[in-house]
């Protein structure tokens, strides 16, 4: 894409702060890594990207990126066996990053800063990669605009930044989802399909009312006749029904690489899956005939979030045990087995650094 070669520099931190960390118990997002990548967008190219400590940055109250929301992330991770680790198809968030720069009018990120950043940075951290069950080294990549202009334009300068941080053990706990009838996350012709910072904005409010009712996040409907499953929180979501796993199929939802991890393993597993619409209704006459066997979310943050119950017009769907449930433990270890470097990965996914 890029014929320009960029130069990745390293500037190593002068002291490591891994030490502050209690690897026995790590927050979610909290505690960043030694180092993060920086690369700017000036004159209508990318410079070379610099690996530096992590660190604040410098800007003025009229940082555009503030205002109007010109900013677009990713969230992948590596993994780590003894003396090896890994990227988890990280060519996959490549593109999807650049996808979601294309549609925010920002530039696309050179191939080589993204990828043998992504490698030269996990490289240097890698003793931040956790190896307990299910622990990782959360990666996020991030672009925004960094015109210091409040008036409404494409920005003309950019920052392009990774940061990681090391992640625990998610012991998942059931989650409980609420059907939002009435507000949606996403709709034909909006950005429901890519990791733009206002998705996020927008879905806090469903959310705050679902947790408020006691449930733990929405399950959001389409944005047109608010009857469509398509999301829940920012996961996506598959049901089984009958034996069968369903999926929404793409179009406003966020084409997300675990939904596709966990396409290929149904394939692999002998799981018939179908990717369509899915209407409450539906969902609902499943239930009442005993057929609607489980519901998981899927993201990478989580995995595979196994659902315990959905509320509906005030009325609650619970759904078997996990202990009786077939498919989503099993995508699950399945999957972790590959992620460790347990097993051999047949299908191309681990890139080692
Ligand atoms: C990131 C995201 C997902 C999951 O994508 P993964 O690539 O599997 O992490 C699903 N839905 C939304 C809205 C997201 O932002």
């Amino acid at each position: 894409m890029d014929a320009v070669k960029h130069k990745i520099q390293i500037h190593p931190a002068p002291f490591s702060r891994i030490n502050e960390v209690d690897f026995s118990d790590i927050p979610f997002g909290k505690n960043f890594a030694d180092h993060m990548l920086v690369a700017e967008y000036a004159d209508g190219k990318w410079g070379d990207a610099v690996i530096q400590q992590y660190g604040d940055m410098d800007f003025g109250p009229s940082l555009a990126t503030l205002h109007y929301a010109q900013s677009v992330f990713e969230g992948m991770k590596a993994f780590r066996n003894g003396d090896r680790a890994w990227l988890f198809r990280p060519e996959k968030n490549y593109e999807r990053m650049n996808k979601s720069c294309e549609r925010m009018c920002m530039p696309a990120i050179p191939e080589d800063i993204f990828m043998d950043g992504l490698k030269e940075l996990v490289r240097l951290d890698k003793q931040w990669i956790p190896t307990s069950e299910g622990s990782s080294l959360y990666l996020r990549p991030f672009c925004f605009a960094t015109d210091e202009y409040v008036g409404i334009r494409n920005s003309s300068t950019y920052k392009f930044v990774i940061i990681c941080c090391p992640v625990g053990a998610y012991y998942p706990k059931p989650v409980n989802l609420l059907v939002n009838r009435e507000l949606v996350r996403a709709f034909p012709g909006g950005t429901g399909d890519i990791k733009c910072a206002g998705n996020y904005a927008i879905s806090l409010y469903g959310t705050r009312q679902a947790v408020s009712k006691g449930y733990d996040n929405v399950l959001w409907l389409d944005g047109m006749e608010h009857k469509y499953v398509e999301e829940c929180g920012t996961m996506n979501i598959f049901f089984v029904i009958d034996g069968v796993a369903v999926t929404p199929a793409l179009g406003t939802i966020l084409e997300g690489v675990t939904r596709d991890t966990l396409k290929i393993l149904l394939k692999e597993m002998g799981v018939p899956l179908e990717e369509r619409k899915i209407s409450v209704d539906e969902l609902k006459a499943a239930h009442e005939a005993g057929k609607l066997q489980e519901a998981f979310g899927a993201g990478t943050a989580a995995t595979v979030a196994h659902v315990a119950k959905i509320g509906l017009d005030g009325v609650d769907m619970e759904l078997p045990p996990i202990e009786q449930r077939k498919v989503g433990p099993a995508l699950l270890s399945r999957l972790n087995d590959i992620r460790y470097g347990r097993v051999p990965d047949p299908f191309g996914w681990m890139i080692e650094i």
